[in-house]
């Protein structure tokens, strides 16, 4: 195959990041924007010692599996990438690449459970981070490309609630009704950046407007149209982020308008959010994938359980009741120090959060603390070996690890799995519907 030419190939899977794969005499070419099953014309861009990079020129035969919207599906962004496939097949992708993770990389032949979707796979993210800037002279506020800088401009954000539309509408009237200078990100200028938006259950907006400077003019303009125009805005916030690298929010927020924290809910859990807080995207599938660890955690009165990679302590929190002690660790501070204003606000006292990296704070705690049982949920590069030898150490009858990657979580329980641990459940569950991310828990048993 030469860089340049044009080949034809068939979509007969995704990569982890939900790209297309084709294999042309074997070869394997990424595709973005094609879903499995799409019979292509591609351009080779770019050519590497085991696979190769196509740009889709056109697509000869449709997938069967292929699905259109009223809407134009590339204004949501580069992080929905199987948007245009079926989101029962998405699921059945979802649930196979679980299963083939677990044989290939953790040679674990188990059954897995079918995977737990969402019965309505839109508007269901409670945070967004919407970038705002200019193109051809025109304000444009909408989700970047995928790997670029370019913002397509969003019509309605079918990943949020209603009321995100109407923040968008009414910041975009106010920028042009006043000449507000959004920024220009190849030159540096301007004032408006990005629209944080975050939602909770009742339908309620906390707004945090990013700017490159303190000063917002017409200030006062905008709190009013906001109040007036999207009656669910309870919040706003300035966030000021001078910086021109790849983070969203700078360090300093200044509080507008109306409440400080957003407040909502898990189950019967409260948590009131601050701007800067942590908080699961999907507050439906998180409270699925937390009942699920729940009930393989199978909590006794006697019970005394390590929450390793702790965050805000929602897992903690969730099982507290069930047992009689939970020590959550966790590296963040805020995240820690939310955990425990948290276990405050939801009277919830046998709970113990620590501050630092679990691979040096848990090994350390396993001996003054007997616990029976051990839950992780680690980030997506999966446990640190110095957690997983802990673990082996401590002995726990019963591991529940929730985790966002099947890859590093089959690396990880391949380790476990030979240290004495079965794996008896496999619950995949949709937390990203549209994205090629998928999140399992597992119950691991010591024998
Ligand atoms: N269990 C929580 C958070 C899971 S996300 C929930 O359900 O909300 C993973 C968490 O691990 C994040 O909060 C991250 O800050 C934390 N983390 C990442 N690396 C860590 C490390 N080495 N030690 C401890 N915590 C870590």
């Amino acid at each position: 195959m030469e860089i340049g030419n044009i080949y034809k190939g068939q979509v007969i899977d995704f990569t982890h990041e939900g790209n297309g794969v084709i294999k042309y005499d074997g070869f394997p070419i990424f595709v973005e924007d094609v879903v499995i099953g799409d019979f292509i014309e591609f351009k080779l861009v770019e050519k590497k010692k085991s696979f190769g990079i196509g740009v889709v020129s056109r697509i000869i035969v449709q997938s069967t599996d292929r699905v259109e919207y009223s809407f134009d599906t590339s204004t949501l962004g580069g992080g929905v990438p199987l948007i245009n496939y079926k989101y029962d097949k998405q699921l059945e992708w979802k649930e196979k690449k679980v299963k083939q993770d677990l044989l290939r990389i953790g040679g674990i032949d188990v059954e897995v459970s079918k995977i737990i979707g969402m019965k309505s796979p839109f508007r269901y993210r409670n945070h967004s981070q919407i970038p705002v800037g200019e193109k051809d002279g025109k304000v444009v506020i909408g989700y970047y490309k995928a790997k670029s800088n370019d913002i397509i401009p969003i019509d309605e954000d079918y990943l949020q609630p209603e009321i995100a539309d109407r923040i968008i509408d009414t910041v975009k009237a106010w920028v042009i009704e006043y000449d507000i200078q959004v920024y220009n990100r190849e030159k540096e200028l301007g004032v408006i950046k990005h629209l944080g938006i975050r939602t909770n259950e009742n339908n309620e907006a906390m707004l945090i407007l990013v700017t490159a400077f303190s000063k917002i003019p017409y200030k006062y303009e905008l709190i009013h149209k906001l109040v007036k125009e999207c009656p669910g805005v309870v919040s706003i916030y300035q966030n000021i982020n001078q910086e021109k690298g790849k983070f969203t929010y700078g360090r300093e927020y200044v509080h507008l308008f109306g409440q400080e924290q957003l407040r909502d809910y898990i189950g019967d859990l409260q948590f009131d959010i601050s701007p800067d807080s942590f908080f699961q995207v999907n507050r439906l599938q998180t409270r699925v994938l937390y009942e699920i660890a729940k009930s393989f955690l199978e909590g006794k009165t006697d019970d005394v359980v390590f929450d390793i990679y702790s965050g805000i302590g929602t897992i903690s929190l969730f099982i507290a009741k069930d047992v009689k002690k939970v020590i959550g660790i966790e590296s963040v501070k805020s995240a820690v120090e939310n955990a425990k204003s948290n276990s405050k606000k939801n009277n919830i006292d046998n709970v113990e959060f620590y501050l630092g990296k679990a691979e040096i704070v848990f090994p350390k705690l396993i001996g003054e603390n007997k616990a029976n049982k051990v839950i992780v949920d680690p980030p997506r590069k999966g446990c640190e070996r110095e957690v997983l030898d802990a673990i082996i150490e401590l002995s726990p009858e019963r591991i529940v690890y929730v985790s966002c990657n099947p890859s590093t979580l089959a690396r990880d329980i391949k380790i476990l799995d030979r240290s004495g641990y079965e794996v008896t459940k496999v619950q995949p569950v949709d937390m990203f519907p549209h994205s090629a991310h998928c999140e399992v828990v597992c119950k691991l048993i010591r024998l």
